[in-house]
């Protein structure tokens, strides 16, 4: 398949998931609003170049291929395409506290028992009402030496049991590294239950590797992975696979969604997810009511009309079928039910 790894440019329909490893897909991913809409035939004018420069777009050819040409409303490409509203004013930079809650560079602790490091800075796509947009990345440290203080700060805290690795996505960090981390944390007897919250095996599938399920397999801890996906065309067969990969070696797969306008607003958009992800066997864990991020108001469901949502849902699917609808509110002591 070397032609289409080299040929950014082929088709929509030319890109092959399973041959290309997913340091590869990471290169050849799209990240230019120009080329995305040629790409998918949609007019130029549905792009908003200011909010490009200030968050790129970055989207995978395994993401993209999921989507309708010529749709300039179809739910996915929605998520990774800079429009016209995120140049609205309002909005805050920083919208669920971050920055305040640091108990060193890189981890953070809001709630009682689980600390949350950032391990790696880049993500496998661009979501543009991402509430750490405009997270100053660039100072939190990465590498193995640079863990070092956080690691050391839950070391001997026997308050901790969970430690929940993010970023970013936490599985852009190499497997080698990734390894170690996950070793080191590993030998520290009162943590007992790890989760990696991620979007690479929804827009990467082939992140789902031997190695990674290897180190997956040798952990002593229970572990989670936490999915994000929004929209039941997310779902197709590669995510499937590595979902199946996952759970064969005892990993438990949930997933939080954010409730966004006009991409998974209808009661009808989420009761298609919701019955598609239990068919995957990903368990739905939080509906997310959107964090007031600079550059995303536009995407924001009224409370009203999101608890409408849930009570459809509750009222067609099985009880694990229905996400918990919850907002982060900065200083509480968990997700706050909606
Ligand atoms: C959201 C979040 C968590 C996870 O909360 P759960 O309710 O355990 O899923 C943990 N730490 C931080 C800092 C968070 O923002
Ligand atoms: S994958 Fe998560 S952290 Fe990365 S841009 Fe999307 S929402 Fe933000």
């Amino acid at each position: 398949m070397a032609t289409i790894l080299t040929n950014s440019t082929n088709s929509v329909e030319a890109c092959s998931d399973t041959d290309v490893s997913w340091q590869r897909a990471m290169k050849r991913a799209i990240r230019d609003g120009i080329e995305l809409c040629e790409k998918l035939q949609i007019d130029r004018s549905e792009l908003n170049r200011a909010a490009e420069g200030e968050f790129p777009v970055f989207a995978p050819l395994e993401y993209i291929r999921r989507m309708s040409p010529g749709d300039p409303n179809d739910p996915l490409l929605l998520q990774v395409l800079p429009q016209a509203a995120e140049s609205q004013s309002g909005g805050l930079l920083d919208p669920v506290d971050d920055l305040g809650n640091q108990r060193s560079s890189g981890l953070l602790q809001k709630y009682p028992g689980r600390v949350l490091l950032m391990n790696s800075t880049a993500c496998a796509v661009h979501c543009r009402y991402c509430f750490r947009r405009h997270f100053p990345y660039s100072d939190v440290p990465v590498g193995i030496d640079s863990w070092t203080s956080s690691l050391d700060s839950f070391r001997h805290d026997e308050s901790i049991r969970e430690v929940i690795l993010s970023g970013g996505d936490p599985l852009t960090s190499n497997d080698v590294m990734l390894g170690q981390l996950i070793d080191t944390i590993n030998k520290m007897p009162h943590i007992r239950r790890l989760r990696i919250h991620t979007r690479f095996p929804v827009v990467i599938p082939q992140r789902v590797c031997e190695t990674l399920l290897e180190w997956v397999q040798a952990a002593r801890m229970a572990v989670y992975f936490v999915l994000h996906i929004n929209h039941a065309n997310e779902i197709d067969e590669s995510l499937r696979v590595a979902v199946r990969q996952l759970a064969q070696k005892g990993v438990t797969v949930l997933n939080q969604a954010v409730l966004l306008r006009g991409i998974n607003d209808q009661p009808s958009d989420q009761l298609a997810l919701c019955e598609e992800l239990i068919n995957t066997q990903i368990l739905p864990y939080y509906l997310h009511q959107l964090d007031p991020v600079q550059g995303a108001l536009h995407y924001e469901v009224c409370d009203a009309e999101a608890q409408a949502i849930v009570n459809h849902l509750r009222s067609q699917l099985p009880g694990y079928a229905v996400p918990k609808l919850v907002r982060e509110i900065s200083g509480e002591s968990s997700k706050t039910p909606v």
